[in-house]
């Protein structure tokens, strides 16, 4: 494989953004080796400068649930572009995707649109905050809501990557508000709740884990949480970022039939453009301006060119049952065809998958939370990274990510991806 374009925009890159990246994780820094510089995409293909081509499986971190530069997105985006790119003012496409998300989403009767899942979340705690005027919130360990600077404490994804979980620059004064619990221990929660009587606003949580690898929820731990919050006047916040519109039309709350009070999205909302947006009961986000007193504003949200993106996606998902069904089956294909090739080479790494999201730790323990993920070889996932890219497949650079698959995987690409799998673990071994 010859990466010498890469190479030199990397070397480029750096003289004028830091760390030649404007997002950390795209840096290789965790795999090693020169990060591709991506000139096109196409289906399941990623192609690079230097002319190489990857299957691809992160899918731009999760929004390409149907494929690269699908044609309807493609065309829903041209023909807004049209009529201009952005106004600044309401348009008749922002009632038709709010009414869409409200219809699909369990949990969302009111929804704003931000641009981005940062945005998403931030909000989100803030209209928490105005609406049981209490300071505190609960987060896990090893999620990850975004760059906000209340979330960046014990974070996953690329701020654990890096190896920053807690970020200078955040205050203390911040911090002390963010109160930390492991995944999937709701005894743990009982503890904080009852250290903090009247004062946590919000429990915020991937309701399943992708910023720590993928983990999945213990049976009756959703639930447990719901009955908590419920009990002692806290707002459920599910961050369905990655878990939206990817693990069900309705996401992971209508997989496991637990409704939070508000719901945090990104991602495949935007069909790859940069669009969020939270949501929740009706009582809760009246409190959001101007509606309310919480105040929370954005020049380009609802963009026109953004929210046909993004209409073009989810009308699809909506009307299109089946295309769950083929996710499901892409992802058990795959995650059965790892295992399989592991077990027959004696190996017995820890395969998570729910859906079209699954995660490989190099680890044979369960992994169920941020301490279990941790305890995976990280070094040994980067040669396992280096190894799949020097046979065309592409995965994310980190071993605290779920990878994401897309409807454009067809058999043979899975037989590829899989064979790529036994040559990569045989190198290794
Ligand atoms: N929440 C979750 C669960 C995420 O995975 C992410 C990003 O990966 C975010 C929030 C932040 O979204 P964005 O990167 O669009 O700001």
């Amino acid at each position: 494989m010859q990466i010498s374009e890469s190479k030199r925009l990397f070397a480029h890159a750096q003289q004028f953004i830091p760390g030649g990246v404007n997002s950390p994780v795209r840096a290789f820094r965790a795999v090693g080796g020169e990060p591709l510089f991506i000139k096109k995409a196409e289906g399941a293909y990623l192609m690079d400068e230097d002319g190489n081509q990857f299957i691809e499986l992160i899918n731009s971190w999760g929004p390409m649930i149907l494929g690269h530069n699908h044609p309807m997105i493609k065309e829903a985006v041209l023909k807004a572009m049209e009529d201009g790119t952005s106004f600044g003012a309401p348009t008749a496409k922002e009632i038709e995707i709010a009414e869409l998300i409200v219809s699909m989403v369990p949990s969302v009767e009111k929804v704003r649109m931000v641009n981005s899942g940062t945005e998403a979340t931030m909000s989100a705690i803030r209209v928490a905050r105005g609406y049981t005027g209490r300071d505190k919130f609960i987060k896990m360990e090893g999620n990850y809501h975004g760059h906000g600077d209340s979330f960046l404490i014990s974070a996953g994804s690329g701020a654990m990557t890096m190896g920053n979980p807690d970020s200078p620059g955040v205050t203390k004064g911040t911090a002390k508000d963010t109160l930390l619990a492991p995944y999937n221990d709701l005894e743990a929660i009982e503890t904080l709740v009852a250290a903090n009587k009247g004062e946590i606003a919000a429990l915020i949580l991937e309701p399943v884990p992708g910023n720590m690898g993928l983990c999945l929820p213990k049976a009756g731990y959703l639930q447990g949480l719901r009955d908590i919050c419920t009990r002692e006047g806290i707002v459920l916040i599910f961050d369905e970022v990655m878990t939206g519109f990817r693990l069900a039309k309705g996401g992971a709350q209508e997989l496991f039939g637990v409704i939070p009070d508000m719901t945090t999205l990104g991602k495949i909302i935007g069909g790859g453009m940069p669009v969020g947006a939270y949501g929740g009961k009706k009582e809760i986000m009246e409190f959001v301006s101007p509606s309310g007193p919480v105040y929370q504003a954005g020049t380009l949200s609802g963009n026109p060119i953004a929210m046909a993106a993004g209409l073009a996606m989810l009308n699809h998902l909506n009307t299109h049952p089946e295309e769950y069904a083929r996710l499901n089956h892409i992802g058990e294909l795959i995650s059965d065809g790892i295992m399989a090739i592991n077990k027959e080479l004696g190996l017995n790494y820890t395969v998570n998958r729910l859906g079209s999201m699954y995660s490989m730790f190099f680890t044979d323990q369960e992994v169920y939370d941020f301490a279990t993920a941790k305890e995976s070889d990280t070094a040994l996932f980067g040669k396992y990274f280096q190894a799949m890219l020097k046979r065309g497949v592409y995965l994310a650079p980190s071993q605290f990510e779920s990878l994401f698959l897309s409807t454009a995987l067809s058999d043979e690409l899975i037989h590829k991806i899989l064979q790529a799998h036994r040559e990569s673990m045989i190198e290794l071994m």
